[in-house]
């Protein structure tokens, strides 16, 4: 099949399946006005991320790279008036753009964006003691991705759900030699999770309107 009945087909089940309001569309078209435009999740999968957080009955949400927060308004709109979403963003030109795609979506007051490298922002929550997050969205630079599994599992419990996105890239990640800090940061991650006892994971991978790629999903169990 080809790129083009990959999108057709997301397109087909998001029509019938994913409603988005207007804060949503909004904050998806409003990646033109951040450094990583067309970054974000699909809606398949930002509704995915929702029903997990759901599936899970999470209150607390940790998110490691917000870009406009769209996946972010799905998430924060899951865990509901109750919940909480931490999210860590690098560049204060994107905060600024999820800021308010936040308001428009009515969760800003659940929602704390906090700017600044990701691995500085999570330790300080460490240092400060927060309570446990329930769901961790890991989305931010992949060759980080081994740090922010270990700040992850200082900030969750057992029974927590970690999701790691774009793990796949093509299929590039099963080249151990490769040269792209992205896949290399993929694989050490998959290590570490292969070793730790405490977590039982799997991978799917993805096609459709992002291409080729994929995610892994965690479960924390000890
Ligand atoms: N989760 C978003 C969504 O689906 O709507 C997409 C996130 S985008 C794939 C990755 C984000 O991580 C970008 O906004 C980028 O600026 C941010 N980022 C990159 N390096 C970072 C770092 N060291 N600390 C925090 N955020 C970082």
């Amino acid at each position: 099949a080809s790129d083009q009945v990959w999108r057709e087909v997301d397109a087909y089940f998001t029509g019938s399946l994913v409603a988005e309001d207007d804060a949503l569309s909004e904050a998806r078209a409003s990646g033109v006005d951040t450094t990583m435009p067309q970054a974000e999740v699909s809606p398949n999968q930002g509704k995915l991320l929702a029903m997990l957080c759901q599936v899970a009955g999470a209150s607390r949400v940790l998110e490691f790279g917000t870009l406009a927060g769209y996946s972010t308004v799905w998430m924060a709109r899951a865990v509901g008036d109750g919940g909480h979403v931490t999210t860590l963003e690098l560049e204060e030109q994107n905060a600024a753009v999820a800021r308010k795609n936040l308001e428009r979506a009515g969760v800003a007051d659940r929602v704390e964006v906090l700017v600044g490298p990701a691995a500085e922002s999570a330790q300080r929550l460490i240092d400060d003691g927060v309570a446990p997050y329930d769901f961790v969205f890991i989305d931010a630079d992949k060759p980080s991705n081994p740090a922010y599994l270990r700040a992850s599992l200082a900030l969750t419990r057992p029974g927590a759900v970690i999701v790691i996105d774009n793990v796949v890239r093509n299929g590039a990640v099963t080249d151990p030699d490769s040269s792209d800090e992205r896949v290399q940061g993929v694989r050490a991650v998959v290590a570490d999770i292969a070793s730790d006892p405490r977590l039982d994971a799997t991978t799917l991978q993805t096609v459709g309107v992002k291409g080729w790629d994929g995610f892994t999903l965690i479960r924390r169990t000890g």
